[in-house]
């Protein structure tokens, strides 16, 4: 316990030391501390980091340095202020300009630094063009290094950390073999997701070794990964293999938020395509039998009178399903409309959002989400970032929209509140759930508002709002 405490407090001094280098501009401290420090965005009693300090004094060189070591610049102070915000009220343009670069960056399409919402991050390289190399992908199916990620349906097989974290549970062939030893047409659907890539972060526990090709045959230096749906044998054969594995229960779902950051990709990956499988069994033309191709990326119908197999048709291929969700600004730009619904966390409020319906832009859909739901008119709206949703597979286009009216009515079908939250408010609840790990707090024995987690995009969009709006 006392050499725990000791850490910590080595821990903090360090933390410490390192913001007072980046406040006095001392270059050098700055880069000896920040290396092999763990959290480089430690804060102090009122929110502010390295990186802010700099920000405040500015000092470019030390801005530039924490920006390439990681340093996290979309984070607000207490006063719900970002780096950016602080350098352009102090006036010191080489660092706002620095700092801009990245927030215009992760605002524009095109640009490497995109925002990457949870779910929407995989170390893999789907590598599309081995779809079809059926014997390619037998080999690296049987492959030692190959990781098998198993499913019944469309729930994976899990275990638990100690801190009741989710972990997906990870599979070679030799060990799972007797689900492969049926005849052809009773082999368990099996989908291939890609192959290790350093091109893009590595995952919890993977080794990477070389940068994959595209378009070539990616070497035996690049582990493949395959999802496969083992139906329903009992879960005792599998915890011969590995005695922790369970299968995720249907009502236990959000607990993949939980998994590590760069495996969230893959899974929802996995997810999304073996949901579509376990739900579409027969051709939607016609009702024939169909076949599955491509590595588990095309339905193709087995009866050749069937209209799907002439000319161009969407029930070949997995389903994606758009969904608006936007952050709604009141005209007066200080406040945003958030809503509940009734399953909700008490005092927890969120982005609107609803799917989308044919025919119809994400502009005009999150106009007319807003409108159904709570009454308010919106008029421009702005994209901001996208997130892959694999409850099974939908797709959240986030978006920032600007009301031009203010009366609330709310469409109690689907939401039980809809209200206007001040800016400060807002900024405070973020804050509160960076502090506690969580997504709000309590104070003074009443409950004040919560936010959706960091995982969802909802809580990106929130929070991309209060640091566009910060102001001294
Ligand atoms: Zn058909």
């Amino acid at each position: 316990m006392a050499e725990n405490l000791g850490n910590e407090s080595v821990k903090s001094q360090i933390q410490r030391a390192l913001r007072t280098s980046a406040s006095s501009g001392d270059l050098q401290s700055v880069a000896r501390l920040a290396d092999g420090l763990a959290d480089i965005d430690g804060m102090d009693d009122h929110g502010w980091t390295a990186l802010m300090l700099a920000a405040r004094n500015g000092h470019d060189k030390v801005v530039k340095l924490l920006l390439e070591k990681g340093c996290d610049h979309t984070l607000l102070n207490k006063a719900g202020q970002t780096a950016l915000a602080i350098a352009e009220f102090w006036h010191h343009p080489a660092v706002a300009h620095l700092l801009s670069q990245r927030t215009q960056g992760a605002h524009s399409s095109g640009s490497s630094s995109n925002v990457v919402n949870f779910f929407g991050l995989s170390p893999l390289d789907r590598c599309s063009h081995k779809r079809t190399d059926e014997l390619w992908l037998k080999e690296r199916l049987r492959d030692q290094s190959t990781t098998l990620l198993l499913f019944s349906h469309s729930s994976p097989y899990v275990s638990w950390s100690k801190e009741r974290k989710c972990e997906v549970c990870r599979f070679r062939y030799s060990q799972v073999e007797f689900l492969f030893e049926k005849p052809e047409s009773e082999q368990p659907i099996t989908v291939f997701l890609g192959v290790e890539d350093v091109t893009v972060p590595q995952s919890r526990q993977t080794s990477i070794t070389g940068p994959a090709s595209s378009g070539n045959d990616p070497g035996p230096d690049h582990p493949a990964w395959f999802a496969v749906d083992v139906g329903d044998i009992p879960p005792e054969w599998l915890r011969e293999v590995q005695p922790n594995a369970e299968l995720l229960s249907e009502r236990n779902y959000l607990a993949l938020m939980s998994v590590a950051d760069n495996e969230a990709g893959i899974i929802g990956q996995a997810r999304a395509l073996l949901s579509w499988h376990d739900r579409y069994k027969f051709c939607p033309t016609c009702g024939g039998e169909m076949r599955i191709e491509e590595a588990g990326y095309k339905h193709t119908c087995q009866n050749s009178e069937c209209r799907s197999l002439k000319g161009i048709h969407n029930t070949s291929y997995p389903r994606v399903d758009p969904v608006a969700i936007m952050a709604v600004v009141h005209p007066d730009g200080n406040q945003l409309l958030l809503g509940r619904k009734k399953q909700f966390p008490r005092n927890m409020y969120s982005c609107l959002a609803g799917f989308m319906e044919p025919g119809e832009s994400v502009e005009d859909a999150c106009r007319r989400e807003v409108l159904e739901e709570s009454g308010i008119r919106v008029g421009h709206v702005t994209y901001h970032s996208s997130q892959p949703w694999p409850m099974p597979s939908q797709l959240m286009i986030g978006c920032l929209g600007y009301a031009v009216s203010t009366a609330i009515t709310v469409d109690t079908e689907e939401l039980e509140d809809a209200r206007w939250f001040e800016r400060r408010d807002v900024a405070a609840a973020l804050q509160a759930g960076l502090a506690t790990g969580g997504t709000g707090s309590q104070s003074g024995g009443r409950q004040s508002l919560l936010l959706p987690p960091r995982q969802a995009i909802a809580h990106q969009l929130i929070k991309a709002w209060v640091g566009m709006t910060a102001n001294l």
